[in-house]
């Protein structure tokens, strides 16, 4: 075990505010203890975006330098008196023994008799640090891509064919007929649910926290989830039709009380009969949460008064039906923005789970989409659950699975999101296959799956919100050579925060171990 006196502090430094947002979100993500944009103490290590910055600091100690952009990236070469050169690529790391993550982008590779790389994978150099200096260059740009993955990926365009469907009356009922209409229904869409596409966001992060462990050595950080588990599982379902309501919903309902798992119920408050009495059964079930009014897809082009007064309509209605706060939300279509983050905020929910980490096919923009994270992350001060897993819909009604081959496949992936500790969202419709008396076993062994592994925390998403706004609140703090958390909540659970130091990183992923 590293003695508190053997860490050394991190300080991160940019001079731009999306360099300091994206820097400051892979530190909040892994929960290390850091320092922004301060004056460096003695012995730390500098992560920064700034070519100025690198240079400047790099007198006193060691330097991460990650260029914002080709140009950059050329100026730091040519500062450094090396080559560089820069290709779109495929790159994979390891996160643990067995589990990868990827990611395709532009990777900077530096060469001359000065570079010395540090850290190599699958030929593509990581890290390579200046000889003769203490600078350390990362290859790729993990400003600019954090914000095109995440921020980009959030923001949905609709295309030209949806907005032309969704203006007429009735509309809803002719999207999906459309969509199955297409190409799509192949295995070719499958083939893309990938670990490239379903979390290059998870890439990103391993680089960061491997450049640090590299650098500076171990490194303590909060774990995901509570002590003991190493992922975590919310069963989520939206009820469409009032068949799924009423027929559907029991059968699956049946499967998760026999295994005591409690899942979310999202329910459009307008589009058809509701009894107060089901609702509350829902909530005693799990939670009940707001699947739109009348969920004819055209929330996602309302203006921001309205998108604010249909939410707050859809909330409020539920909540005199169930008789409890309705916290959370799923946008029909998983329709998602930050304009939409921000008309729930103001409208009164805490969380939303609207974005696929990566989806086949998008019926609003039409194309494959995706936010490509397997973790939360805030937005606009709203809590974005992303729905890692595909839904039954996609991989039955668009891809033509059957339902236990679909099965199979979200449990294939469901392993690799356990691998790399995330969030596993499952979206079962209670109207779809699931619901169906004949594919009770189906659903059965999905969530068995979950349900017999003592590492998988299950939780609903509004107690998944909770459980991270007391992980994002707490801090790790060394003193009295101690690492422990320090949290402004006194509850039983920030109790369950695990501390954890990383202690190296290599062919088999990081070194953790819990303290
Ligand atoms: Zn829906």
């Amino acid at each position: 075990m590293a003695l508190v006196s053997e860490l050394h502090p991190v300080v991160l430094k940019a001079e731009t505010n999306e360099a300091s947002n994206a820097l400051q979100d892979y530190a909040e993500f892994w929960k290390i203890p850091y320092r922004l944009n301060l004056l460096e103490p003695k012995g730390s290590v500098l992560f920064t975006s700034d070519r100025a910055t690198a240079a400047q600091s790099s007198v006193h100690g060691p330097v991460i330098l990650t260029p914002v952009g080709r140009e950059e990236a050329q100026k730091t070469a040519s500062d450094a008196g090396v080559g560089v050169t820069s290709e779109n690529k495929l790159l994979r790391l390891p996160v643990r023994k067995g589990i990868t993550v990827s990611l395709r982008t532009n990777v900077y590779q530096y060469s001359g008799s000065r570079i010395e790389p540090l850290l190599v994978s699958e030929g593509t150099t990581i890290i390579s640090r200046i000889i003769g200096s203490n600078i350390h260059l990362v290859g790729l740009d993990l400003v600019t891509e954090y914000s095109r993955l995440v921020h980009g990926g959030f923001e949905e365009i609709p295309s030209r064919r949806f907005s032309l469907v969704a203006k007429l009356p009735f509309s809803y009922q002719s999207i999906p007929s459309f969509i199955r209409n297409r190409s799509f229904r192949t295995e070719k869409g499958l083939s893309g649910l990938t670990e490239e596409n379903l979390g290059p966001v998870e890439c990103l992060r391993t680089v960061f926290l491997a450049s640090l462990v590299r650098i500076a050595g171990p490194i303590p950080r909060i774990g995901f989830w509570r002590r003991g588990k190493a992922y975590a599982l919310s069963v989520t379902h939206d009820v469409e039709t009032q068949a799924g309501l009423e027929q559907g919903a029991k059968r699956l309902m049946e499967v998760e009380e026999t295994m005591n798992i409690r899942s979310t119920w999202n329910i459009p408050s307008d589009r058809y009969p509701l009894a107060s009495s089901t609702l509350i059964k829902f909530a005693g079930n799990g939670e009940v949460g707001g699947h739109d009014t009348r969920h004819d897809g055209r929330l996602i082009f309302l203006s921001v008064e309205e998108k604010k007064r249909r939410l707050a309509s859809c909330r409020g209605t539920l909540e005199r039906l169930v008789d409890q706060r309705i916290r959370g939300f799923r946008a029909p279509l998983l329709q998602h923005s930050a304009g939409l983050a921000e008309a729930l905020y103001n409208a009164g929910f805490e969380f939303d789970s609207s974005c696929p980490s990566w989806e086949i096919l998008s019926p609003t923009s039409l194309r494959s989409h995706g936010v490509g994270t397997i973790y939360p992350f805030y937005m606009r001060n709203i809590l974005e659950i992303p729905v890692s897993l595909p839904q039954d819909h996609q991989l039955i009604r668009v891809a033509g699975q059957k339902p236990s081959a679909a099965v199979d496949l979200l449990l294939k992936l469901a392993r690799w999101i356990r691998g790399v500790g995330g969030a596993c969202i499952l979206l079962i419709h209670p109207d779809y296959e699931f619901g169906e008396a004949e594919h009770k076993q189906d659903y059965e062994r999905l969530l068995e799956s979950f349900r017999s592994d003592q590492e998988c925390d299950i939780m609903t998403l509004g107690e998944m919100t909770e459980w991270w706004k007391v992980r994002k609140e707490a801090r790790i703090q060394m003193n009295d050579n101690k690492v422990s958390i320090i949290s402004p909540e006194r509850s039983d659970m920030s109790s369950e925060l695990q501390p954890q130091l990383v202690t190296g990183y290599g062919g088999d992923g990081f070194n953790v171990v819990n303290i």
